[in-house]
């Protein structure tokens, strides 16, 4: 037994020395000259090989939307690689369907162009530009949710449709060298498209929400690229039911705003999740929602309430109050809109289900 274990760790061991191995020759031996890229059948350009496909298209100005910058877990980034592509890596399998991987469907943040390569991409996204922005306003919504309100620079406005969001980059900062960039959906209304609000819940040890928490300063420059995304209001005559938690808050605001611009009459009821009192923001926005909308309710519920909060309003996880609300609605038109974790996401998708609402009638926006 000790025998195998041994080997085991051994062969394990060389292994790892190998891929390791591979690794440096790939960043310092390898050199795969120039590269041509068409785009499409028709844009073609040449780039110095070595890059991934995103990061090529990006010098190129052709803006994939990479929500996880280009990690390998949203797979956003996917098009269409015609000629050359090689075969799907282990990276980008699990992300693709079989249907995909037969339509030659790639993860251009994994795909290393080392040969001349023709590839399709949809033509909305040549519409996500680069834009420079100035911090107008921070402002702490609660202690680890800040609003970022940014005057646009150039260009000096932006055309979203209400539930997009765009992709923030930091600049680098103490003890972090790289730009990352991170998707951030739109609060604002597109009726003013000079200026663009975020709302970022600060994740402990994330790159680009440490720094928006802890070194962005109103009068800082920063850069984006954008609008991306289609997460969106549908069209129907049936109730909606929205759920979010946290900074999911932002995407239902801008859709909200563009149900008020078009004096929607439908019954509109907005379920968010907090654990204590402190954690919960917009409650003043949400009232003026009340007063201009025909038929809006705003249910914040709280899954731990201090005993100071005082709280009479709803408890426990949102899907508690989501499931015991839709249990006494006619279902059959309802549309859901979630914005969250995915856990969240997971689980109020399973409550709609259970009580009716089809999954085509579900509409979200997981914050992965
Ligand atoms: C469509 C969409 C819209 C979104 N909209 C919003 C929004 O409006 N507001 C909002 O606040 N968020 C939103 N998000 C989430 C946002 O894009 C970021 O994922 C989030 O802000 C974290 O970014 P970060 O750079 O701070 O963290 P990251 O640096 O990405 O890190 C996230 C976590 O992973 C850990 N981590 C990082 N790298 C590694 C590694 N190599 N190995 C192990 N762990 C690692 C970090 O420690 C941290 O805990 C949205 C996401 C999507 C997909």
């Amino acid at each position: 037994m000790t025998q195998i274990l041994i080997t085991m760790g051994v062969l394990g061991g060389i292994n790892g020395l190998l891929a390791l191995l591979l690794v440096i020759a790939e960043k310092f031996i390898a050199n795969y000259g120039s590269c041509r890229i068409t785009v499409n059948g028709e844009k073609i350009f040449e780039i110095q090989g070595g890059s991934s496909l995103l990061n090529s298209l990006k010098t190129q100005k052709i803006f994939l939307p990479s929500a996880c910058g280009g990690r390998g877990t949203c797979a956003y980034c996917k098009c269409r690689v015609l000629d050359n592509g090689g075969t799907v890596l282990p990276t980008e399998a699990p992300l693709l369907t079989q249907d995909e991987i037969k339509n030659h469907v790639r993860l251009a943040c994994q795909l290393k162009v080392k040969k001349d390569l023709a590839v399709e991409i949809p033509e909305e996204l040549f519409n996500i530009q680069e834009f420079t922005a100035v911090v107008e306003k921070l402002e702490d919504l609660t202690s680890d949710i800040k609003l970022v309100r940014l005057q646009l620079k150039h260009p000096e406005t932006i055309q979203f449709k209400p539930g997009q969001y765009v992709q923030l980059q930091n600049n680098p900062y103490e003890g972090v060298k790289e730009t990352a960039s991170r998707a951030y959906s739109i609060a604002s209304p597109d009726s003013d498209s000079r200026v663009l609000e975020l709302i970022i819940r600060l994740v402990p040890e994330g790159i680009v929400t440490t720094w928006v928490h802890q070194y962005l300063k109103a009068g800082d420059e920063v850069r984006f690229t954008g609008p991306m995304g289609d997460f969106a209001l549908h069209e129907g005559e049936g109730e909606i039911v929205m759920v979010a938690g946290g900074s999911g808050m932002a995407p239902m605001v801008s859709l909200l705003n563009q149900l008020e611009k078009q004096k929607s009459k439908r019954k509109i009821t907005y379920f968010f999740g907090a654990v204590k009192r402190s954690e919960l923001f917009y409650e003043e926005v949400m009232k003026r929602f009340g007063e201009r909308l025909v038929d809006f309710t705003f249910v914040p519920a709280l899954s731990q309430p201090d005993p100071d909060d005082h709280w009479s309003g709803k408890t426990g996880l949102i899907t508690r109050p989501l499931d015991e609300y839709l249990q006494t609605i006619d279902t059959s038109k309802v549309q859901g809109y979630l914005c969250g974790s995915p856990g969240m996401i997971r689980a109020c998708i399973g409550v709609f289900s259970q009580r009716g609402v089809e999954n085509d009638r579900i509409y979200y926006d997981p914050f992965s």
